[in-house]
């Protein structure tokens, strides 16, 4: 174990520094602790524009930025760079790759992480879309498709090759499918003069008859005009049964040749919660008390997508207002213990559903409001580049977005390894 000098202040150690991390540490900033938050990261992950970065309109620092830097001017606060394994709730230690560290108060905010639900062929051949690297990886390989087709004599080959698949009708999936398509019929068409664009294909495979699924039905319909407006063909109720890196397989025995598949069907718990002595619900997320503690551990609270919170009949969804609630929550609770006050209840206040289809195209639902087309994506557009956490990315997206909007044009077109 390293050497931990006897803390006097309660030593608040947070796992994550994601949504639910980094609004804990903040929200404790006021208080006297000592706070040590850990990430295998060094930086702050905007999960919602990773699809931005995958399909060239983002950058990698535009959507991350520093945690030392967030939490420059907190100085209750300690950054570990490391990978937690384990922790035995019994010692009240955290092991990391680096060492070990104990706490009198902890935070589990370890997100979640791709679900294939099993199905190897899709973990190994397609692609993921949760981190940084699996977003630049797509960027790359997009890219490499056109650059590939663009001199491709066999045509069957070639129209694999222009052949893009989306797995998953939710939110992830249309942003993503939206966003390619306009890459490629707003921007690609201008530069590839010889390539005959009728060839290209992209699909968006969904396994239910409906895309966004908590999206009332009017805005779900105009989700899927919208998507077959910019060149989406849209497959619903069909299930994805393998691929092999130049061959989807769907049940019913229809093969579709592309080499590019992107898997946004599913997201389970951060394999951390399976290393720890706690219950698992579905999607293997920790099962928590209404305080967000683990039922049998008071000092230990787990938040956001790696918690099963259930909200009435059903656990709260996978979503960053989700993290950063219970983030207040966790943090006001651990207040309350040390000020021997009494612990309040979690409740889950809902913010509504957006979702972009890209140039002027998105749908909003909060409570009775609902709306799309342009000033949904207005709206869209404002809450997204006001929820980035520094005025530096905020200023540099906003910029970006205005560019794009104007001109037409995707700037990241960067082939950043072969
Ligand atoms: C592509 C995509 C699009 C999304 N779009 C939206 C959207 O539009 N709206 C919305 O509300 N939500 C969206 N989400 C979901 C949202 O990002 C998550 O719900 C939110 O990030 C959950 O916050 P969290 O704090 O639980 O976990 P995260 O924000 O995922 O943070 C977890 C942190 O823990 C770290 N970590 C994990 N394991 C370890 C370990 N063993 N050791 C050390 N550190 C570890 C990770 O590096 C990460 O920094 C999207 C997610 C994805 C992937």
């Amino acid at each position: 174990m390293q050497n931990e000098t006897v803390a006097k202040k309660p030593h608040v150690v947070i796992v994550g520094a994601g949504f639910g991390g980094i609004r804990t540490a903040r929200a404790l900033a006021k208080n006297d602790v000592k706070i040590t938050l850990i990430d295998k990261y060094n930086y702050h992950l905007f999960q919602p524009l990773l699809y931005q970065v995958a399909t060239a309109g983002l950058s990698v620092d535009d959507i991350a930025y520093p945690v030392r830097a967030i939490f420059r001017d907190q100085k209750n606060v300690d950054f570990r760079l490391a990978e937690v394994s384990n922790v035995d709730f019994e010692t009240k230690v955290v092991t990391m790759n680096t060492g070990q560290i104990s706490y009198d108060y902890l935070v589990v905010a370890a997100g979640g992480m791709t679900n294939y639900f099993g199905m190897a062929s899709m973990e190994k051949n397609g692609f993921g879309m949760k981190t940084l690297d699996e977003s630049v990886e797509i960027r790359n390989h997009v890219l490499r498709m056109f650059e590939l087709a663009a001199h491709e004599r066999d045509a069957d080959k070639r129209r694999a090759l222009l052949t893009f698949v989306i797995v998953g009708g939710g939110p992830t999936g249309v942003e993503s499918a939206g966003a390619l398509s306009e890459l490629i019929y707003h921007v690609m068409v201008k530069e590839y003069h010889n390539m005959n664009f009728k060839e290209v294909r992209i699909m968006l495979v969904e396994a239910s008859d409906k895309l966004l699924a908590t999206m009332p039905e009017e805005l779900r319909d105009i989700t899927v005009e919208t998507l077959i407006r910019k060149h989406v063909e849209v497959r619903m109720c069909v299930q994805v049964t393998e691929y092999d890196g130049q061959r989807m397989s769907l049940k019913g025995g229809e093969v579709i040749p592309t080499y590019t598949v992107i898997w946004a069907a599913g997201v389970k718990a951060n394999n951390l919660i399976d290393t720890l002595d706690v219950e698992q619900a579905s999607m293997r997320r920790a099962v928590v008390n209404e305080y967000l503690q683990l039922p049998t551990r008071p000092e230990v609270f787990i938040i956001g997508d790696a918690a099963h919170c259930m909200q009435g009949e059903r656990p709260l969804p996978m979503v960053a207002p989700v993290a950063m609630q219970q983030a207040d929550a966790t943090a006001k609770n651990i207040r309350n213990i040390i000020r021997g006050k009494e612990l309040k209840k979690f409740v889950y206040k809902e913010m509504g559903n957006m979702a972009t289809i890209g140039r002027n195209a998105a749908v909003v639902h909060m409570g009775k409001f609902k709306t799309h087309g342009f000033f949904a994506w207005a709206i869209w557009s404002f809450v997204h580049i006001l929820r980035l956490i520094d005025f530096r990315n905020r200023a540099v997206v906003f910029v970006k977005w205005m560019w794009d909007y104007l001109v037409y044009e995707r700037v990241v077109r960067i082939i950043t390894r072969q």
